[in-house]
């Protein structure tokens, strides 16, 4: 067969990794394909919490508005009681809007929603997703993957420098690998639905019998569409019935009420939950991101937001090995990201048990995804020790400056694009960073183009802060170690090579 077509990275499975990461390589000029096995995109609402950290990297991506319009936020919950009355709880703590968190409560919307949107922006970007194709073999060496793609128009053999397996919990690219995906079965499975129902008002998440796994049912109301999502455990073994008439019968039996009235069923899913964390996330050339790495209950909401950042760690790094950064960069991906799943696992599974005992479902800080870092990776580098502010490896968060005519600017904004960025006090400019493509520098400092009077970088001392293009401290500098601030680019940026 002909090799039809040479890419840079074939990106297979077009749910909520696979796009972010098609997106990310979109803006960053990479050639490449994102295909997709189904007909046409997955209609069923199931990941539809959005946590803050996500939202900070969708706003990156240029789709947090639209998100957050498509979207809303999440109503109280009611938790009633055997005799009709109810108390009323929030999902999550309240907590004050800060300068250095921009976005701090989880949204609500319908996967099918957010990944509609993702494809827009795909679109606006030059791409699509290619529906209808199916990889079904591939081989990899040191020069590349050689792929099969199965498609309405046939079989087709492409070469691609890089494949990344972003094919779900079932990942075909894993089981090529042979890569093992140890774990456990949580002895819990449940019913997810996206339905049509009246006798409910949509101010609120119902919860009917909280803390008892056999009659529990929730019922939210959809945010940016006319559904509710209905869960609720089931046995593990048997079918349940999942027709408009099926459901109807199981919520009237378990919440005791006869005005619930469902219209229809747009998606129905029963599913056994687990927390598996595959072994290696790299073979070669070949990726594994998202559902493919890692599967856990969906508790907390952390599944699809776990996936997202993934690519979003990925990304950058693939684009900058592509332009002659050294490989080694793409060893961080598995070095930084596997931890992470690892403790969002541990920390599903808490919040599942914390569900069993006493239907907990508040969620707190560690759910959005603010405090996750890669202190501990090769790729932090921290000289300046006196800096009061964020370290190497931590979130590089926002920050209300002023420019040098009074006008206010946040931080974020000087982030946003696919660079590093160098914030610099301001006598560090000319002896720290000579320009070269793919750094941006920011002078901040009384005299400089950004000022920052309260002292939210904790720059205040001097210093420079290297900000990865995914938003995290690289490293720290003295204002006077230009040769250390040039070898640490020359992991990470090809251009430094020259
Ligand atoms: C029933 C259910 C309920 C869930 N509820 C929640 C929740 O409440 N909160 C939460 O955070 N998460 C939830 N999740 C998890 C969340 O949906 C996933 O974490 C998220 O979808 C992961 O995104 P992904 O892109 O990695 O994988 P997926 O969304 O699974 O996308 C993988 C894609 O790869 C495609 N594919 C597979 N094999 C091939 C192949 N050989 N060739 C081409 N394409 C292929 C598939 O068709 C699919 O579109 C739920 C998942 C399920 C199934």
């Amino acid at each position: 067969m002909e090799v039809r077509d040479e890419i840079d990275v074939l990106i297979c499975g077009a749910g909520a990794a696979g796009l972010t990461l098609a997106i990310d390589l979109a803006r960053r000029g990479v050639s490449f394909r994102i295909i997709d096995r189904l007909e046409r995109p997955f209609g069923g609402s199931r990941g539809k919490g959005i946590q803050p950290r996500t939202q900070e990297i969708f706003e990156d991506l240029g789709i947090i508005d639209r998100i957050m319009a498509a979207g809303g936020v999440y109503p109280p919950m009611r938790d009633y009681r055997e005799d009709g009355s109810f108390v009323e709880k929030t999902m999550s703590e309240a907590r004050p809007a800060s300068p250095g968190i921009p976005y701090f409560i989880a949204l609500m919307i319908p996967q099918f929603l957010t990944e509609r949107v993702m494809r827009e922006r795909l679109a606006e970007l030059g791409h699509e997703v290619e529906f209808a194709s199916t990889l079904t073999s591939f081989e990899h060496g040191e020069g590349g993957v050689s792929v099969r793609l199965q498609s309405r128009d046939g079989e087709e053999r492409i070469e691609a420098r890089y494949l990344v397996g972003a094919d779900g919990g079932r990942s075909f690219v894993r089981g090529v690998l042979a890569i093992d995906f140890p774990g456990k079965a949580l002895g819990v499975r449940a019913i997810v639905a996206d339905v049509s129902l009246t006798g409910l008002d949509r101010d609120y998440w119902h919860q009917f019998n909280v803390g008892d796994m056999e009659r529990l049912v929730a019922i939210c109301p959809l945010a940016g569409t006319d559904l509710f999502q209905v869960q609720a455990p089931v046995p593990l073994e048997g079918d349940p019935d999942l027709s408009a008439e099926g459901l109807e019968r199981m919520i009237a039996g378990r919440a005791g009420r006869s005005d619930i009235a469902l219209r229809s069923v747009s998606w129905a899913s029963t599913y056994a939950m687990n927390a598996r964390l595959a072994e290696r996330y790299r073979v070669g050339r070949v990726f594994l991101i998202g559902d493919a790495a890692h599967i856990h209950p969906p508790t907390g909401g952390q599944g699809l937001n776990t996936s997202v950042q993934d690519a979003y760690n990925l990304g950058w790094k693939l684009a900058a090995v592509l332009s002659g950064a050294p490989d080694a960069l793409l060893d961080a991906y598995e070095e930084e990201r596997r931890p992470v799943a690892a403790d969002v696992l541990g920390l599903s599974i808490r919040l599942l048990d914390g569900h069993h005992e006493q239907g907990g479902m508040r969620r707190g800080r560690d759910t959005h995804q603010l405090d996750i870092g890669y202190p501990g990776s090769s790729l932090s580098y921290h000289q300046r020790v006196r800096l009061s502010g964020p370290r190497a490896g931590d979130r590089m968060h926002d920050a209300t400056l002023t420019g040098a005519a009074g006008q206010p600017r946040r931080l974020f904004d000087m982030l946003t694009g696919p660079h590093w960025t160098l914030i610099a006090s301001e006598h560090a400019y000319r002896p720290v960073a000579a320009a070269r493509k793919g750094l941006r520098v920011v002078m901040v400092g009384e005299a400089a183009e950004l000022r920052d009077p309260a002292n939210q970088l904790g720059m205040a001392d001097g210093g420079c802060l290297l900000i990865r293009p995914d938003g995290y401290v690289g490293a720290t500098f003295e204002t006077d170690s230009p040769d250390l601030v040039d070898r640490y680019l020359a992991r990470v940026l090809p251009s430094a090579n020259a």
